[in-house]
């Protein structure tokens, strides 16, 4: 469903990622897992085009991508896929919500379906109660996102990149900033989308949970992909021993 053909990026002198290449089928479940400055955050940024990659093609569903750099550096698309839409088909839940903390939990959820999607208002409200109801959170609907746990907001994150409706979501670090305790609420969400048969790519320091939910455990190190199997394969079976030494280190 996703395709990254050498994905490159730079920043000045500096290769973050060096010439990525990665399948991501329909329903499959994969971890990126690796040391802080690995490029596990430049590569969810580059999928979502948050970052432009330098070199590189990124297919969904087959079609690719048009990205490129105009002379004033700014991103520009050809008309057929239009950076919104393309966003909208490719949620993103980030370390630190990122919700808007002005508005209420409602209108973080449908302002994306209604000005990007275009639905009607109704339709909207009705999709985000709905999806407030599987995180746990009807009773915030009016709440603004300042007055939540951190666990809470995410619920809310994770719910507004849903009602977008999308193929694929990219989870970056999604737990990392929360109390111990409100972690297992956030993940319980997580493996419940994943069972679902939800496309995801997941950036974590949640072994357990990596090693639980994934179709595929993915290693990188430097801007490379340095091992990718199963959680079996990579978690028991590694061959790496830089991949040996980071999960050494972090258990
Ligand atoms: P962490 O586990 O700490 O989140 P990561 O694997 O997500 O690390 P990235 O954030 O992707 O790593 O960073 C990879 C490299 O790219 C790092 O060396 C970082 O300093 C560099 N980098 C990231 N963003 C920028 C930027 N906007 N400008 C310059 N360098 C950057
Ligand atoms: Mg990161």
């Amino acid at each position: 469903i996703l395709k990254l053909k050498g994905i490159t990026k730079q920043y000045g002198e500096n290769t973050v990622l060096h010439g990525i290449d990665l399948d991501i089928n329909k329903g499959e479940v994969v971890s990126i897992i690796g040391p802080s400055g690995s490029g596990k955050s430049t590569l969810l940024r580059c999928i979502n085009l948050l970052e432009v990659p330098n070199e590189g093609q990124i297919f969904l569903e087959d079609q690719e991508v048009s990205y490129r750099v105009n002379k004033l550096k700014k991103l520009t698309y050809s008309s057929k896929n239009k950076i919104s839409s393309y966003r909208s088909q490719v949620g993103m839940v980030f370390q630190h919500f990122n919700l808007w903390s002005h508005k209420s939990v409602l209108e973080n959820i449908i302002e994306g379906p209604i000005k990007v999607k275009k639905e009607n208002k109704q339709e909207a409200i009705e999709k985000a109660k709905k999806l407030l109801d599987r995180v746990g959170l009807i009773d915030k609907i009016n709440a603004s996102p300042r007055d939540l746990s951190g666990g809470q907001q995410q619920r809310i994150a994770i719910a507004r990149a849903l009602a977008m409706e999308p193929q694929v979501m990219l989870f970056d670090e999604a737990t990392s900033a929360l109390d111990p305790e409100l972690v297992g609420e956030v993940l319980k969400i997580m493996t419940s989308l994943a069972e679902e048969g939800m496309t995801m790519v997941v950036v974590t320091h949640e072994m357990k949970f990596a090693e639980k939910v994934s179709d595929k455990v993915i290693f990188m190190d430097k801007g490379h992909i340095v091992e990718v199997g199963t959680p079996e394969d990579v978690f028991y079976h590694g061959k790496q021993p830089r991949l040996n030494s980071f999960l050494n280190k972090i258990q």
